[in-house]
């Protein structure tokens, strides 16, 4: 069954799908620990976060809210990071380095949050339980879909539900491009959005991916050119782990320089 995750690496290159699918040898690289330690350490930030709302009382300055905020954070950093740094073989300055740039980022997105929460406090009477609504919209996480007539498994990162619409949501470490998002984000909400629709029997006409460095959230229109785009990949990808086949694809040296398969690629430029 083909994963939605893999789409994207189908589109960065067909042969490192392949390889990665049909070589017994799973390559486990330091940006591939990297993005599951940047994963797991957002969503506990976001519980965190959610969590501490709770503990805001009325008539307290920004400062006051981003230190109830912010409490704990550096701490489940920390813990996270051991945790990463006892199950795989990282290298412990890239480890440090990674920490603290996340550190950084929490600590400004708390203080940003503060300042909308001291908004919300100031102008409304939502309190508790509405004010982390407002920001955290009911939501399905880390949400798994599978369909055996599509032959499309995945784990969507979140599904925000407001009044009854599901929109898909995907989160990326990645700079996006200057306008929209890359052709393979676009595509992979696309195939979130086909599975929602199959097996929650909800239609999806917008999804967002997430650009977390940047702190931007983008919008994917799902319409019939994205859907025939992505069903047009999907028959590649069948087609190829059917046959065992590489399909004709453009190599691009600056890509194989920065692939974790470039020491047994016969085809890298
Ligand atoms: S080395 Fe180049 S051609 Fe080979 S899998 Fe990686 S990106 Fe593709």
């Amino acid at each position: 069954m083909i994963s939605v995750s893999s789409i994207s690496e189908f589109i960065y290159c067909p042969v490192k799908l392949y390889l990665k699918h049909f070589q017994e040898n799973n390559i486990q690289t330091q940006e591939m620990i990297a993005g599951k330690i940047v994963q797991e350490m957002r969503r506990g930030f976001e519980e965190i976060t959610k969590r501490n709302i709770w503990n805001i009382k009325d008539n307290i300055e920004i400062k006051e809210i981003y230190e109830v905020l912010f409490d704990e954070v550096p701490q489940f950093i920390e813990n996270v990071s051991r945790k990463y740094s006892k199950m795989y073989e990282v290298d412990i300055l890239n480890l440090n380095d990674l920490c603290n740039d996340l550190e950084e980022d929490f600590e400004l997105e708390s203080r940003f949050m503060a300042l909308k929460i001291k908004e919300v406090l100031k102008n409304t009477n939502k309190r508790g339980m509405e004010i982390t609504e407002m920001f955290f919209p009911q939501s399905l996480l880390h949400f798994p879909l599978k369909n055996e007539e599509l032959n499309l498994s995945g784990k969507i990162d979140k599904i925000e539900i407001i009044n009854g619409i599901y929109y898909p949501i995907d989160t990326r470490t990645a700079i996006p491009p200057g306008n929209g998002v890359w052709l393979a984000d676009a595509l992979q909400i696309a195939a979130y959005a086909v599975l929602i629709d199959y097996e929650l029997n909800k239609e999806v006409l917008v999804g967002f991916v997430e650009y977390k460095k940047i702190g931007e959230r983008r919008p994917v229109i799902i319409n019939s050119i994205l859907h025939n785009k992505l069903f047009n990949v999907l028959d590649s990808m069948n087609r190829m782990f059917e046959r065992q086949e590489i399909p004709e694809f453009k190599l691009f040296k600056n890509k194989c320089q920065k692939c974790e398969y470039m020491e047994i690629c016969e085809y890298r430029g």
